[in-house]
């Protein structure tokens, strides 16, 4: 339980990130793991609630106040057993994770949550430097063969429970490398790439088979969908050659502002934007020239993707950055008003604090342009009463913009690709599958399999983690009868 008066002596640590103008320079990450004495006094901050609330706060439920208590006694490779018993990938969560349980930490009532993510973070890098995470081969094989569309995080994380239970597994993915949003999307100062390629290798030893540049489909995305496919194989091809097909090719369709001007030059989705970023840094020739250099970017929506395209255009030297919100400022409260759950409150990302201009309650109109490329951008001002929005008379305005990316979520998974499949759908458009009971993650198909942002729609790292664990068990035990996979 860490120390017993751990919470009242000690303040939480943040991760010292390093200085805004140092960093703009660079797309490397810039959050060093905390020292080992610091992440004592951290795990010793938690404090045998009684109650972790914070476990259930976790998607994936991980182990906290045992990992906290075994980092305040600096026994560090047990914490690591105990945090992969639960979570695949910490190296990807302990730096990207929006860390919901921290908003449910007990401590978190009157004081500041135990830096539950910090602690993550360290131990998962203290574990690769020690040389402690090596590949878990089966000790037997099964013989049966599993088929996963797409190597996100729900992708991966089933692909090695699934490889660990004996199985062969390949895993498809249409773009040219490995790790769906984790490497094209999220940029690279939030996450380096060669933590994927890390695991890959890890994988490859433990059974699974990575095959690039496939798409699994009759017809391919189109505008706004990553996709650097060079061949296709039908689905019927797969349903022939295994004996489950998992389907986790993430929620990629992006929201698109049907408004005028929407055609101009300089008016893209966020995932035109994003990815080609991360294949410069890979070092990749012949990538688009689309920049935000010298140019007035403004960035509609104002979540995560949002905020990755902010911190990106900084990068780039854009000469001014303005993001739009269609809702209203959320408060900007210190305590979590809705304890233990996920509150909605003003959040303030690092790429934010680099630099940009947010503005709350905007409605666009209208691109205008000028020889078929965008100039400026008009909106209006919204006023918002129970839950409904109306425009504010007279609030009309106007900004001069070069670039505009488009970042307002992602409406459901691709429909042709489900469609190829022939599952049915829930009625947002994702594959419907439970996630309790028997059959579940079974689609409508048999031997069809779906988990991630594919079924639950746009979501978060850990819960394509969490989803790609529990599918691979329910395979498995569609597989074998039962299973002594993890839930
Ligand atoms: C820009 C951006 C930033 C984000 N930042 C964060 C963050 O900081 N923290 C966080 O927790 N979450 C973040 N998210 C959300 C998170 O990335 C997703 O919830 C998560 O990656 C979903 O995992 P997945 O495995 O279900 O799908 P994805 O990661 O979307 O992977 C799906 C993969 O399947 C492939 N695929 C799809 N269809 C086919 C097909 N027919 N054939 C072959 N391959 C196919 C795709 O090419 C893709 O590579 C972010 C999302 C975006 C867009
Ligand atoms: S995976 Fe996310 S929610 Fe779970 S312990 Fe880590 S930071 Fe917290």
């Amino acid at each position: 339980m860490g120390k017993v008066t751990g919470f009242l002596e000690f303040g939480r640590v943040e991760e010292a990130y390093e200085a805004k103008d140092q960093r703009k320079k660079h797309y490397r990450e810039f959050i060093p793991p905390l020292s080992d004495e610091q992440a004592k006094i951290q795990g010793a901050r938690c404090m045998d609630c009684g109650i972790p609330f914070c476990m259930s706060g976790c998607p994936v439920n991980n182990i906290i106040p045992d990992w906290n208590d075994l980092v305040y006694r600096q026994e560090w490779q047990a914490a690591i057993a105990t945090l992969h018993s639960t979570n695949n990938f910490p190296d990807f969560t302990g730096r990207i994770c929006p860390a919901p349980c921290e908003e449910a930490c007990v401590l978190r009532i009157n004081a500041d949550a135990v830096g539950i993510k910090s602690i993550e973070h360290a131990i998962v890098d203290k574990a690769w430097e020690s040389g402690w995470i090596k590949p878990q081969p089966p000790a037997h094989k099964s013989g049966k063969r599993v088929s996963i569309v797409g190597s996100g995080p729900a992708g991966l994380a089933c692909a090695q429970q699934l490889a660990r239970a004996g199985h062969d597994v390949v895993v498809f993915e249409r773009n040219d490398r490995i790790g769906g949003l984790l490497r094209y999307g999220i940029p690279d100062f939030k996450l380096e790439k060669w933590h994927i390629d890390r695991r890959m290798e890890q994988m490859a030893v433990e059974g699974v088979s990575f095959r690039t540049g496939v798409h699994i489909g009759n017809q391919r995305p189109g505008k706004g969908v990553p996709d650097w496919a060079t061949g296709t194989i039908a689905p019927r091809k797969l349903l022939a050659e295994f004996d489950a097909v998992v389907l986790a090719g993430g929620a990629e369709q992006p929201r698109d502002l049907p408004v005028p001007g929407r055609d101009l030059d300089g008016v893209h989705f966020a995932m035109e934007f994003l990815p080609l970023q991360n294949k410069r840094v890979a070092g990749d020739a012949g990538v688009p020239d689309l920049w935000a250099t010298d140019k007035h970017v403004i960035v509609i929506g104002g979540g995560d993707t949002g905020s990755d395209c902010v911190g990106t255009s900084n990068r780039h030297g854009a000469k001014s950055i303005t993001q739009f919100e269609l809702l209203p400022m959320p408060p900007d409260v210190e305590r979590n008003p809705v304890w233990p759950y996920w509150p909605t409150r003003l959040r303030t990302s690092s790429s934010h604090e680099e630099g940009a201009q947010r503005d709350w309650s905007v409605a666009t109109k209208a691109f205008i342009g000028e020889n078929g490329k965008v100039k400026s951008l008009q909106a209006v001002r919204l006023e918002w009463k129970d839950g409904k929005m109306s425009e504010v008379a007279g609030s009309e305005f106007t900004l001069p913009a070069d670039l505009v990316l488009l970042a307002m979520g992602f409406v459901s998974p691709v429909q042709s690709v489900l469609e190829a499949f022939s599952v049915e759908k829930d009625s947002r458009g994702n594959a419907k599958a439970a996630t309790e009971g028997q059959g579940c993650y079974a689609t409508s198909v048999p031997k069809v399999f779906a988990a991630g942002d594919m079924r639950r729609g746009q979501s978060l790292v850990v819960w394509a983690i969490r989803e790609g664990r529990q599918c691979a068990r329910a395979v498995d035990e569609s597989l074998m009868g039962s299973s002594e996979l993890p839930r």
